[in-house]
């Protein structure tokens, strides 16, 4: 291969992904001072990940709200797993990190008087509306006057590490095919989250690269097994992604195949304004009772919501309108809904400063284990900026960069390895080995242990069978190649995570249906030393933590909703489900 290779020498602060969280760490980093910062996507920044697709709402901290309420409620989403120190800093941010967006030139919904437009959504507090892909075109345009460089196109592949410290990370670029090495005193990983491919907007490109890239040079990885949110929710056979949040603040409901509105019985007070475990908990339930599919009823919305819905989900408007869904400025039709794949973080172990335990190494947004950042634009932001800030500090006080042991060699061949097999497997036919594995429903959103461990074992066999085969017939299919091996990695860790969870916390486990606060209140972590894959746990120290649960072994909520409604029964510690009997 005649690809040429590049160094680019010299950076303080190394950014890899183009999202939200990386654009925000590489604005900081540069505020705060650093010299040269390089922020390298594999699309375009601004373009890729989940931070383009989101859908218009934005959950902010005010300060007239109320700080220890919000800490609770988001404490409780993940279950008691979060790191209650690093969630409170995030609250704090919040704020000013919106001030930050107005002032880089994100377009934000406003009130006549200059005061934020609240609007209800999911979740209790209103939250704030921005328009679409402004705010990421904004924050690239924003990055780029300040002086980040912005490397495009670009496929990273490995970070670059020796002696426990990183110094880089190589990758190619997916025009020319070149190598690319770029050297940094520090480096942000910012690669988002992945939810294997499923078939909605910005899970393309959140393939699990930064997991890959952070367990192969040994670094602390968590979480793999729990998220704030098990998966999203989203049309199932419209190629229209985000919006639920706003259909369901302007009004809309889920019906059931029977045609009943099924979250008033599971959750009469928020019903679809529930958070995302319950309703995709309930989901689950009504399809394991043969009453799928999930139908979005948003027929009764009157001009005024539909005209918001235009303002704040233009696209999704128009591809329903598209195909007849709505007509007339109404929706004529319902829409099927189903939870998207499994989200899953096997995500980089980080501190208050977003440091990981590799020297040089920061995380943010959905490269984080899930106990140190929520789910949400916001929380990616202000992960992002504190990640930047401790990124610039870090290279100020280095030394110089550290040497790569002779590394760069060996990354290159690997990175060009399945291009010497184009005749190999196609990544496509692994990928839908893998979504056959671990994409339906009661495989990941509702549990169950022999069910897992099947799944785990077509993933080992994906992984020893047809990984090696991958061929690439071109640039393109070579970064596919590395995706699938990074993908099947992460469906390897999240299996082995959530096999080991023995309890159902805010995802769903049929033989396992208590939450169990005397024996679980850990992170599981793994981290690769040699050949071998070292599990453990880590007691998470809820007694530093302002909120506690009780150390007690009772029903999980989400069982306890259907076995007060006669669905289910406890039977020798397992769920039986009514209707089997
Ligand atoms: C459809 C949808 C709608 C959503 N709507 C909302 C909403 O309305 N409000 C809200 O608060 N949250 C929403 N979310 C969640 C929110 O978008 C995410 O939490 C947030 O964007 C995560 O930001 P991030 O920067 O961590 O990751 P991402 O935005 O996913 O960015 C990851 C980046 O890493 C890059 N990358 C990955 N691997 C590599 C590699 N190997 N080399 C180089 N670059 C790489 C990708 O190209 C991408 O740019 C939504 C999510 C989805 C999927």
């Amino acid at each position: 291969m005649d690809y040429q290779t590049h160094e680019v020498r010299d950076i303080d602060v190394l950014v890899i992904g183009g999202g939200i969280a990386a654009t925000f760490a590489a604005i900081k980093a540069k505020e705060a001072g650093a010299r040269r910062v390089v922020q390298v996507d594999k699309g375009t920044v601004g373009k890729t990940g989940n931070s383009c697709f989101a859908a218009g709402v934005i959950h902010v901290c005010f300060p007239e709200d109320d700080l220890d309420d919000r800490l609770m409620r988001l404490t409780r989403a993940e279950g008691y797993l979060a790191q209650q120190d690093l969630i409170q800093d995030h609250l704090q941010d919040s704020y000013p990190i919106l001030e930050d967006m107005r002032r880089y030139g994100v377009r934000l919904v406003m009130n006549p008087d200059g005061t934020y437009g609240r609007m209800a959504g999911r979740g209790a507090y209103p939250v704030v509306m921005f328009y679409s892909t402004q705010l990421m075109d904004a924050l690239r345009q924003h990055a780029q006057a300040i002086g980040v460089e912005q490397v495009n196109r670009l496929y990273v592949s490995e970070l670059l590490a020796g002696n426990g410290e990183v110094s880089g990370a190589v990758g190619f670029h997916q025009y020319s095919g070149d190598f690319y090495v770029f050297r940094s005193r520090s480096t942000v990983l910012a690669t988002g989250s992945t939810y294997y491919k499923g078939i909605h907007p910005g899970q393309r490109d959140c393939t699990a690269d930064g997991f890959g890239m952070a367990y192969r040079i040994g670094a602390t990885l968590c979480g793999g097994e729990q998220n704030d949110q098990p998966a999203n929710a989203m049309p199932a056979r419209v190629d229209v992604g985000p919006g639920m949040n706003k259909w369901m603040g302007e009004g809309a409901v889920f019906r059931n195949a029977k045609g009943e509105r099924f979250m008033e019985r599971y959750s009469p007070k928020l019903k679809e304004r529930s958070g995302l475990p319950q309703i995709i908990a309930f989901f689950c339930i009504e399809a394991r009772m043969g009453r799928a599919p999930i139908l979005m009823d948003a027929t009764h919305l009157g001009p005024e919501n539909m005209e918001r819905l235009y303002q704040m989900l233009p696209l999704p408007q128009r591809e329903f309108e598209s195909i007849g869904v709505v007509k007339d400025g109404k929706f004529q039709k319902l829409v099927e809904f189903c939870p998207t794949g499994p989200t899953t973080r096997p995500g980089v172990v980080v501190d208050r400063s977003y440091a990981s335990r590799t020297a040089r190494l920061f995380a943010a947004g959905e490269a984080c284990s899930p106990s140190a950042v929520v789910t949400g634009l916001a929380a990616a932001a202000t992960s992002g900026a504190r990640a930047g800030a401790s990124a610039a500090r870090c290279a100020h006080d280095s030394n110089g960069i550290v040497g790569d042991n002779g590394l760069v060699g060996e990354l290159r061949e690997r990175a060009f390895g399945p291009l010497a097999r184009a005749g190999g497997l196609e990544p496509d036919h692994v990928l839908l080995e893998l979504q056959e594995a671990v994409i339906p429903y009661d495989v990941l959103l509702l549990r169950e242990g022999s069910r897992m461990e099947r799944a785990l074992k077509r993933v080992e066999t994906i992984r020893d069978q047809d990984l090696p085969m991958l061929g690439a017939y071109d640039l393109h299919y070579l970064r596919l190649c590395h995706e699938m091996r990074n993908l099947v990695l992460t469906a390897e860790l999240q299996l082995k995570a959530a096999i080991q969870r023995t309890e159902t916390r805010n995802i769903l486990r049929e033989d396992y249906p208590f939450t169990d606060n005397v024996n679980w209140l850990k992170w599981i972590m793994v981290r690769k030393e040699g050949d071998r894959q070292k599990w453990w746990t880590e007691d998470i120290p809820i007694e530093r933590y302002p909120l506690a649960p009780k150390r007690e072994v009772e029903l999980a909520y989400l069982w306890r909703v259907p076995r007060d409604l006669g669905i289910v029964s406890i039977q020798d510690g397992r769920v039986q489900w009514e209707f089997e009997k």
